[in-house]
């Protein structure tokens, strides 16, 4: 078995940090060297990234599929981002952000990255501010903070339920500024095919012009993707529709590791499953759980009558409410992490509580803030969360409803878990360079801090962390060594293989003319993946769950059809692209979630369970990140571990009890 290092210099964990911040002034961070790097994305991390490197002197390309950069995934994001400032005066500290994630993470994180995490958090605030983001405010001037779960602090920055849009909005008015200045180059509706190796370095990229169909070479002296995570391979998610996985499977088919890709968050407050022509999924906020408290009924006959529309949520009394959340986490309630509260969901549905026609859905009841509060600082918070919810549903939470004993009850909202978030990602060390020299990954594609399960608001802090303040300091140690080599020639045999290549696997997807559509077969895929790789797995059931990629995956390539052709805008042929990646994604997952012989976060093996149904984890044999390397279509990647060392944080079992 290989064993690899990250590559972390020695020394116990802020010293690490203090170091490696000393050794980076020895690179000039405004030098004019002509050296040239490629940035793939603009959702937070791409955009900070490009937006610093073209800032510091770098000649940047920037790529994105959209047709602006502030159209990427990350402006879905509503609740907020974390930062360990102690405005409320509250116990706060980067050491206490660093534990929480390092905690919420079910101790598989590495600890160091998530050090300097929590130490950059409050830079990336004051960056934001700067740059205009227009952060809630507490009457008197000071940012506004709420709670997300996994904390007991209020460290979550927001901006009304529009966080994401905001925060890139600010990261594209910097990436205009290199933009104007000549120090960024934008490619927006280019796709990255695949990355271009040249002496075993990564050397540039193959693109498509998506409205051309035309297949451009990009050289330069590093390469950084920054193209999100592969929540998608499972069809219905709360992912944009565009969100794909292609660019890391393609790094991860040319030698790149992928780590721990069962790691999957599953989100506890989404919009239920409505119907089999759903292609979406709807996330209702986190944020909602600093007020809303979520319930089923006590009696099965209430939640059986719920089920057949004979009675309504606001018809149930306060006595007959099953708050399960409170009464199993009392030290956290509402707010436990997404992984516990979602298990928990699953759990009263499977044993028949479920509220809705299907039996897959539970409450987040607004009564009692409602009551306590009132309705205008209700909607103050929620508003707009409210009114998409009522959008979706026709259904408004803020609507009164019934009055039992003059307790007036509410319209709850009704919500169930569903893929969110992907903690797997590429395989990169401390510097976030993957296996392959020269090539970079940050954001969600990275596999880097979440260990196995991401707590809520922390996916921008370390998208903006890796964008703003890791990866233009760490990328120079890099290209220090750069300078001495010419740039490469795109007319390169290596380039000029890698776009043959490309161009015949789309000639080889539009030859196939089969039978089925892209949709119908990712849908199946999505099916299979939520079936047997999803909220709960078993050995066998992972097994059969692969059996059935590999048959689907046959139907693929031999049933598929895709209309037009490769010249043009053809979005079927992209997304078949997309698909033929989901299939070696979706078989990661399983094989990953097969090895892991024990539940930990997001990864939950029905076998490894505690009696109370809590996650079992087994530190003695999986304490590594898993990386997987490729071996070809149709073979089982090999495992190779990256072993974990804590220095700081005792390693032990997760408790939101007490
Ligand atoms: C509904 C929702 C709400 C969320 N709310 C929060 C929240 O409140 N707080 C929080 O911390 N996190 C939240 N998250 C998570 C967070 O939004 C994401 O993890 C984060 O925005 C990812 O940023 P990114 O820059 O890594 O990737 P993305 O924003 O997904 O951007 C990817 C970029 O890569 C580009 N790209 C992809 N593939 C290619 C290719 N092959 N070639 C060229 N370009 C490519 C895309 O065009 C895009 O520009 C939420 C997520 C969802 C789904």
């Amino acid at each position: 078995m290989k064993v690899i290092d990250s590559k972390i210099p020695a020394g116990p964990v802020p010293e690490k940090w203090k170091e490696y911040k000393a050794h980076q002034r020895l690179v000039n961070p405004k030098n004019k060297l002509k050296l040239d790097v490629i940035v793939v994305g603009t959702g937070l991390a791409g955009a900070s990234a490009a937006a610093s490197l073209g800032e510091m002197g770098f000649n940047v390309i920037n790529l994105c599929i959209q047709d602006s950069p502030r159209r990427a995934h990350s402006i879905a994001a509503q609740g907020g981002i974390n930062a360990a400032k102690c405005y409320q005066n509250d116990g706060d500290s980067v050491y206490r952000l660093f534990y929480d994630t390092v905690k919420g993470g079910d101790y598989r994180a590495r600890e160091a990255n998530v050090y300097r995490l929590a130490e950059v958090s409050n830079n990336i605030i004051d960056q934001c501010v700067a740059q205009g983001v227009p952060f809630a405010r507490e009457y008197g001037g000071m940012l506004a903070n709420r709670s997300f779960g996994g904390a007991q602090v209020s460290r979550t920055f927001y901006a009304k339920g529009q966080t994401g849009q905001q925060l890139l909005l600010g990261a594209y008015s910097s990436l205009s500024c290199q933009v104007q200045a000549g120090k960024v180059k934008l490619y927006t509706r280019y796709e990255m095919e695949d990355v271009v190796i040249v002496d075993g370095r990564a050397r540039g990229i193959i693109a498509k012009d998506l409205t051309t169909g035309k297949l451009v070479r990009f050289s330069a002296n590093a390469v950084v993707i920054a193209t999100g995570g592969y929540g998608n391979t499972y069809f219905l998610s709360t992912n944009a529709m565009g969100c794909n996985c292609s660019a890391a499977v393609q790094c991860y088919r040319k030698g790149a590791y992928f780590a721990n890709p069962s790691y999957v968050q599953i989100h506890p407050t989404c919009i239920p499953v409505h119907g089999d022509k759903q292609s979406k999924l709807t996330l209702m906020s986190e944020s909602l759980r600093n007020d809303g408290r979520i319930w089923v009924p006590k009696k099965i006959e209430d939640a059986k009558a719920l089920q057949q529309g004979t009675k309504q949520g606001w018809e149930i009394p306060e006595e007959d409410r099953d708050y399960y959340l409170e009464r199993r986490y009392p030290a956290f309630g509402n707010l436990v992490p997404r992984d516990v509260a979602s298990r928990a969901a699953k759990e009263r549905c499977d044993k028949g509580f479920g509220v809705n026609n299907t039996g897959l859905a539970v409450f987040l009841d607004f009564s009692e803030s409602i009551n306590r509060l009132g309705i205008d600082v209700i909607m103050q918070r929620y508003g707009n969360l409210f009114e998409m919810y009522e959008e979706i549903t026709d259904l408004f939470p803020g609507d009164v409803a019934n009055e039992i004993n003059g307790v007036k009850y509410y319209k709850p909202m009704m919500i169930y878990p569903a893929i969110h978030y992907t903690m797997g990602g590429i395989w990169v060390d401390y510097e976030l360079q993957t296996s392959i020299p020269g090539l970079f990954a940050i954001g969600e594609c990275n596999f880097s801090d979440h260990g196995a399960n991401r707590l809520g608001a922390s996916a921008l802090m370390q998208g903006l962390a890796d964008g703003y303040f890791v990866l233009p300091y760490t990328i120079q140690n890099y290209l220090a060594d750069q300078a001495v080599w010419p740039k490469v020639s795109t007319d390169l045999p290596e380039f000029a293989e890698a776009e043959k290549a490309v161009d015949a696997e789309q000639d080889r997807l539009l030859n196939i003319k089969g039978k089925r559509s892209v949709d119908s077969i990712h849908k199946e895929l999505g099916h299979i993946m939520w079936e047997y790789v999803g909220m709960g797995r078993t050995a066998e059931g992972l097994k059969t769950g692969l059996k059935k990629m590999h048959e689907l995956e046959k139907e693929f390539d031999t049933n598929l059809f895709v209309p037009g052709t490769k010249e043009g805008l053809n979005i079927e042929l992209d997304k078949a692209i997309h698909l033929r990646d989901f299939f070696t994604m979706g078989q990661l997952v399983a094989f990953d979630a097969l090895s892991r012989n024990e539940s930990c976060g997001g990864h939950f093996r029905e076998e490894y369970q505690t009696e109370e149904g809590e996650a079992k984890r087994d530190d003695e044999n999986y304490f590594y990140v898993g990386c997987w390397e490729y071996k070809g279509k149709g073979n089982e990647p090999e495992l190779i571990k990256e072993p974990l060392e804590y220095e700081a944080i005792k390693v032990q079992t997760r408790n939101y009890k007490n």
